[in-house]
Protein backbone atom coordinates (compact mmCIF):
# COMPACT_ATOMS: atom_id res chain seq x y z
CA UNK A 1 0.00 0.00 0.00
CA UNK A 2 0.91 3.47 -0.23
CA UNK A 3 0.97 4.01 3.09
CA UNK A 4 3.57 0.71 3.97
CA UNK A 5 5.51 1.98 0.83
CA UNK A 6 6.21 5.42 2.28
CA UNK A 7 6.85 3.56 5.95
CA UNK A 8 4.31 5.04 7.26
CA UNK A 9 3.09 2.76 10.29
CA UNK A 10 -0.81 2.33 10.10
CA UNK A 11 -2.68 2.76 13.53
CA UNK A 12 -4.06 -0.60 13.92
CA UNK A 13 -7.80 -0.59 15.24
CA UNK A 14 -8.09 -1.01 18.49
CA UNK A 15 -8.85 -4.75 19.72
CA UNK A 16 -12.16 -3.40 21.63
CA UNK A 17 -13.75 -2.26 18.47
CA UNK A 18 -14.33 -5.60 16.96
CA UNK A 19 -14.68 -7.53 20.13
CA UNK A 20 -18.06 -8.96 20.82
CA UNK A 21 -20.30 -7.26 23.18
CA UNK A 22 -20.42 -9.01 26.17
CA UNK A 23 -23.87 -9.57 28.31
CA UNK A 24 -23.24 -7.69 31.54
CA UNK A 25 -26.23 -8.86 33.74
CA UNK A 26 -27.49 -12.26 32.94
CA UNK A 27 -30.15 -14.25 34.16
CA UNK A 28 -30.76 -17.70 34.17
CA UNK A 29 -33.67 -19.87 34.72
CA UNK A 30 -34.73 -17.00 37.73
CA UNK A 31 -37.50 -18.05 39.60
CA UNK A 32 -39.53 -16.71 43.18
CA UNK A 33 -42.48 -17.39 44.73
CA UNK A 34 -44.39 -15.70 47.60
CA UNK A 35 -46.26 -19.09 49.53
CA UNK A 36 -47.61 -20.89 46.71
CA UNK A 37 -47.51 -17.88 44.23
CA UNK A 38 -45.24 -18.33 41.43
CA UNK A 39 -44.03 -14.30 41.03
CA UNK A 40 -41.14 -15.08 38.82
CA UNK A 41 -41.37 -17.91 36.26
CA UNK A 42 -38.05 -19.31 34.88
CA UNK A 43 -36.44 -15.89 33.81
CA UNK A 44 -34.13 -15.53 31.08
CA UNK A 45 -32.80 -12.23 30.29
CA UNK A 46 -29.46 -11.19 28.92
CA UNK A 47 -28.18 -7.41 29.52
CA UNK A 48 -25.35 -6.38 27.12
CA UNK A 49 -22.67 -3.82 28.41
CA UNK A 50 -24.16 -0.07 27.89
CA UNK A 51 -28.13 -1.40 26.92
CA UNK A 52 -31.06 -0.18 27.87
CA UNK A 53 -33.76 -1.99 28.96
CA UNK A 54 -37.39 -0.86 29.82
CA UNK A 55 -39.47 -3.23 31.62
CA UNK A 56 -42.84 -2.48 31.13
CA UNK A 57 -46.19 -4.57 32.17
CA UNK A 58 -49.32 -4.47 34.20
CA UNK A 59 -49.35 -4.30 38.10
CA UNK A 60 -48.32 -7.26 39.93
CA UNK A 61 -46.42 -8.95 36.79
CA UNK A 62 -42.83 -9.37 38.67
CA UNK A 63 -41.37 -5.88 37.44
CA UNK A 64 -40.19 -4.62 41.15
CA UNK A 65 -39.80 -8.42 42.11
CA UNK A 66 -37.66 -8.71 39.35
CA UNK A 67 -35.35 -5.80 39.72
CA UNK A 68 -35.42 -6.69 43.55
CA UNK A 69 -33.83 -10.38 42.77
CA UNK A 70 -31.25 -9.04 40.39
CA UNK A 71 -29.42 -6.89 43.26
CA UNK A 72 -30.78 -10.00 45.65
CA UNK A 73 -32.38 -7.30 47.78
CA UNK A 74 -34.81 -10.61 47.58
CA UNK A 75 -32.82 -13.90 47.26
CA UNK A 76 -34.36 -15.72 44.50
CA UNK A 77 -35.74 -19.52 45.04
CA UNK A 78 -34.05 -20.58 41.87
CA UNK A 79 -31.58 -20.06 38.66
CA UNK A 80 -28.87 -17.70 38.54
CA UNK A 81 -27.82 -14.38 38.55
CA UNK A 82 -24.94 -13.07 37.14
CA UNK A 83 -23.49 -9.39 37.50
CA UNK A 84 -19.67 -9.01 35.43
CA UNK A 85 -17.79 -11.67 36.96
CA UNK A 86 -19.86 -12.31 39.68
CA UNK A 87 -22.51 -14.97 39.34
CA UNK A 88 -24.82 -15.93 42.63
CA UNK A 89 -27.10 -19.39 42.65
CA UNK A 90 -29.86 -19.57 44.20
CA UNK A 91 -28.91 -23.13 44.78
CA UNK A 92 -26.02 -22.17 47.09
CA UNK A 93 -26.08 -19.58 50.07
CA UNK A 94 -24.26 -16.22 48.92
CA UNK A 95 -21.27 -15.29 50.70
CA UNK A 96 -21.47 -11.86 52.43
CA UNK A 97 -18.24 -10.82 50.55
CA UNK A 98 -20.26 -11.56 47.63
CA UNK A 99 -23.16 -10.42 48.22
CA UNK A 100 -21.46 -6.83 48.93
CA UNK A 101 -20.01 -7.02 46.24
CA UNK A 102 -22.79 -7.83 43.32
CA UNK A 103 -24.99 -4.87 45.52
CA UNK A 104 -22.30 -2.58 45.02
CA UNK A 105 -22.34 -2.65 41.45
CA UNK A 106 -25.65 -2.73 40.73
CA UNK A 107 -27.31 0.86 41.60
CA UNK A 108 -31.10 1.27 42.61
CA UNK A 109 -33.80 4.14 42.16
CA UNK A 110 -36.98 3.94 43.61
CA UNK A 111 -40.16 5.36 42.98
CA UNK A 112 -40.06 7.29 47.02
CA UNK A 113 -36.54 8.68 46.54
CA UNK A 114 -35.97 8.25 50.42
CA UNK A 115 -33.30 10.89 51.42
CA UNK A 116 -32.26 11.31 54.56
CA UNK A 117 -34.44 14.59 56.04
CA UNK A 118 -31.97 15.59 58.32
CA UNK A 119 -29.33 15.60 56.06
CA UNK A 120 -28.08 18.02 52.99
CA UNK A 121 -28.21 17.07 49.96
CA UNK A 122 -24.36 16.84 49.91
CA UNK A 123 -23.94 14.57 53.21
CA UNK A 124 -27.02 12.55 51.36
CA UNK A 125 -24.82 11.56 48.44
CA UNK A 126 -21.59 11.50 50.52
CA UNK A 127 -22.35 9.43 53.46
CA UNK A 128 -22.25 6.23 51.65
CA UNK A 129 -19.39 7.11 49.66
CA UNK A 130 -17.09 7.35 52.70
CA UNK A 131 -18.83 4.32 54.98
CA UNK A 132 -19.11 1.96 51.50
CA UNK A 133 -16.24 2.90 49.20
CA UNK A 134 -13.97 4.41 52.39
CA UNK A 135 -13.31 7.68 50.51
CA UNK A 136 -12.14 10.81 52.96
CA UNK A 137 -14.79 13.17 53.34
CA UNK A 138 -12.99 15.73 51.00
CA UNK A 139 -12.89 13.21 47.95
CA UNK A 140 -16.73 12.00 48.78
CA UNK A 141 -17.99 15.75 48.52
CA UNK A 142 -15.82 16.65 45.42
CA UNK A 143 -17.70 12.87 43.85
CA UNK A 144 -20.87 14.57 45.23
CA UNK A 145 -20.57 18.37 43.61
CA UNK A 146 -19.62 16.59 40.23
CA UNK A 147 -22.52 14.83 40.06
CA UNK A 148 -24.86 17.46 41.54
CA UNK A 149 -23.59 19.52 38.44
CA UNK A 150 -24.21 16.58 36.15
CA UNK A 151 -27.95 16.49 37.16
CA UNK A 152 -28.49 20.09 37.32
CA UNK A 153 -28.36 20.52 41.19
CA UNK A 154 -25.36 22.58 41.62
CA UNK A 155 -26.70 25.21 43.56
CA UNK A 156 -28.58 22.76 46.34
CA UNK A 157 -25.54 21.17 47.93
CA UNK A 158 -26.30 22.69 51.19
CA UNK A 159 -30.39 22.47 50.78
CA UNK A 160 -32.22 19.87 52.67
CA UNK A 161 -34.47 17.28 50.73
CA UNK A 162 -37.92 19.32 52.29
CA UNK A 163 -37.10 22.17 50.62
CA UNK A 164 -36.46 20.25 47.43
CA UNK A 165 -39.48 19.82 44.56
CA UNK A 166 -40.01 15.72 44.42
CA UNK A 167 -38.03 15.99 40.83
CA UNK A 168 -34.99 17.57 42.49
CA UNK A 169 -35.05 15.03 45.15
CA UNK A 170 -35.28 12.01 42.73
CA UNK A 171 -32.13 13.61 40.81
CA UNK A 172 -30.04 13.74 44.27
CA UNK A 173 -31.04 9.85 44.45
CA UNK A 174 -29.85 9.30 40.90
CA UNK A 175 -26.72 11.36 41.95
CA UNK A 176 -26.61 9.11 45.23
CA UNK A 177 -26.66 5.98 43.29
CA UNK A 178 -24.06 6.90 41.00
CA UNK A 179 -21.20 8.06 42.97
CA UNK A 180 -21.10 4.21 44.44
CA UNK A 181 -19.55 3.94 40.86
CA UNK A 182 -22.08 1.19 39.76
CA UNK A 183 -22.01 -0.90 36.74
CA UNK A 184 -25.76 -0.89 36.44
CA UNK A 185 -28.43 0.89 37.24
CA UNK A 186 -31.63 -0.24 38.41
CA UNK A 187 -35.13 2.33 38.13
CA UNK A 188 -38.28 1.07 39.60
CA UNK A 189 -40.91 3.99 38.51
CA UNK A 190 -38.72 6.72 38.86
CA UNK A 191 -41.18 9.30 37.98
CA UNK A 192 -44.75 7.77 39.03
CA UNK A 193 -44.75 9.78 42.16
CA UNK A 194 -44.19 12.84 40.34
CA UNK A 195 -46.17 15.77 38.38
CA UNK A 196 -45.78 15.17 35.29
CA UNK A 197 -43.87 18.19 34.33
CA UNK A 198 -41.31 17.20 37.35
CA UNK A 199 -40.68 13.68 35.96
CA UNK A 200 -39.67 15.22 32.73
CA UNK A 201 -36.53 16.46 34.37
CA UNK A 202 -35.53 13.04 35.77
CA UNK A 203 -35.95 11.24 32.54
CA UNK A 204 -34.10 14.19 30.76
CA UNK A 205 -31.36 12.78 33.27
CA UNK A 206 -31.79 9.86 32.85
CA UNK A 207 -31.98 10.28 29.10
CA UNK A 208 -28.25 11.47 29.58
CA UNK A 209 -27.51 8.80 31.44
CA UNK A 210 -28.39 6.27 28.88
CA UNK A 211 -26.24 8.28 26.05
CA UNK A 212 -22.87 8.05 28.44
CA UNK A 213 -23.25 4.51 27.99
CA UNK A 214 -24.65 2.99 31.50
CA UNK A 215 -26.19 0.05 31.70
CA UNK A 216 -29.69 0.58 33.16
CA UNK A 217 -33.25 -1.83 33.14
CA UNK A 218 -35.92 0.93 33.94
CA UNK A 219 -39.46 0.11 34.88
CA UNK A 220 -41.57 2.24 33.55
CA UNK A 221 -45.04 3.77 32.56
CA UNK A 222 -43.41 6.10 30.07
CA UNK A 223 -44.01 5.08 26.41
CA UNK A 224 -42.14 7.81 25.11
CA UNK A 225 -39.10 6.46 27.22
CA UNK A 226 -39.45 2.86 26.32
CA UNK A 227 -39.45 4.38 22.70
CA UNK A 228 -37.10 6.53 22.31
CA UNK A 229 -34.32 5.87 24.82
CA UNK A 230 -34.31 2.78 25.67
CA UNK A 231 -32.65 -0.02 22.99
CA UNK A 232 -34.89 -2.96 24.07
CA UNK A 233 -38.33 -3.08 25.66
CA UNK A 234 -39.51 -6.22 27.72
CA UNK A 235 -43.16 -6.83 28.44
CA UNK A 236 -43.68 -9.16 31.41
CA UNK A 237 -46.95 -10.73 32.70
CA UNK A 238 -48.19 -13.24 35.16
CA UNK A 239 -44.51 -13.32 36.24
CA UNK A 240 -42.83 -13.62 32.54
CA UNK A 241 -41.58 -12.15 29.53
CA UNK A 242 -44.26 -12.02 27.00
CA UNK A 243 -42.04 -9.98 24.41
CA UNK A 244 -38.77 -8.47 24.22
CA UNK A 245 -36.95 -6.92 21.48
CA UNK A 246 -35.94 -3.84 19.92
CA UNK A 247 -37.76 -1.04 21.24
CA UNK A 248 -39.25 0.59 18.24
CA UNK A 249 -40.56 -2.36 17.06
CA UNK A 250 -42.36 -3.66 20.24
CA UNK A 251 -43.81 -0.36 20.87
CA UNK A 252 -45.04 0.25 17.16
CA UNK A 253 -45.38 -3.59 15.65
CA UNK A 254 -46.38 -5.91 18.78
CA UNK A 255 -46.40 -9.53 18.33
CA UNK A 256 -48.50 -11.04 21.09
CA UNK A 257 -51.86 -10.23 22.14
CA UNK A 258 -51.17 -9.70 25.67
CA UNK A 259 -48.69 -6.83 24.20
CA UNK A 260 -51.60 -5.23 22.01
CA UNK A 261 -53.89 -5.31 25.21
CA UNK A 262 -51.38 -3.54 27.21
CA UNK A 263 -50.15 -0.88 24.96
CA UNK A 264 -53.77 -0.12 24.11
CA UNK A 265 -54.25 0.21 27.35
CA UNK A 266 -52.08 2.59 28.39
CA UNK A 267 -51.64 5.00 25.28
P1 LIG B 1 -45.10 -5.23 39.77
O1 LIG B 1 -43.91 -4.47 40.20
O2 LIG B 1 -45.06 -5.70 38.37
O3 LIG B 1 -46.38 -4.50 40.07
P2 LIG B 1 -44.43 -6.99 41.98
O4 LIG B 1 -43.12 -7.56 41.65
O5 LIG B 1 -44.46 -5.88 42.97
O6 LIG B 1 -45.19 -6.57 40.64
O7 LIG B 1 -45.38 -8.11 42.53
C1 LIG B 1 -45.60 -9.32 41.84
C2 LIG B 1 -46.49 -10.21 42.68
O8 LIG B 1 -45.79 -10.63 43.83
C3 LIG B 1 -47.76 -9.56 43.16
O9 LIG B 1 -48.79 -10.52 43.10
C4 LIG B 1 -47.44 -9.19 44.58
O10 LIG B 1 -48.60 -9.17 45.35
C5 LIG B 1 -46.51 -10.29 45.00
N1 LIG B 1 -45.52 -9.85 46.02
C6 LIG B 1 -44.57 -8.92 45.84
N2 LIG B 1 -43.81 -8.78 46.94
C7 LIG B 1 -44.30 -9.66 47.84
C8 LIG B 1 -43.94 -10.01 49.19
N3 LIG B 1 -42.91 -9.42 49.81
N4 LIG B 1 -44.67 -10.97 49.80
C9 LIG B 1 -45.69 -11.59 49.16
N5 LIG B 1 -46.07 -11.32 47.91
C10 LIG B 1 -45.40 -10.36 47.25
MG1 LIG C 1 -43.67 -2.53 40.94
Amino acid sequence: SVAAARGVRLVEEPAIAGAPKRPLIQLDNLSKRYGGHTVLDSIDLEVMSGEVVAIIGPSGSGKSTLLRCINYLEPPDGGFVTIGDITLSAAMPASSTELARLRRSVGMVFQSFNLFPHMTVLRNISLAQERVLGRSRKEAEERSMQLLKRVGLGDKAGQYPARCSGGQQQRVAIARSLALDPQVMLFDEPTSALDPELGLEVLAVMRELAETGMTMIVVTHEMSFAENVSDTVMIMADGRIVEKGPSTEVMRNPQHERTKRFLRAVH
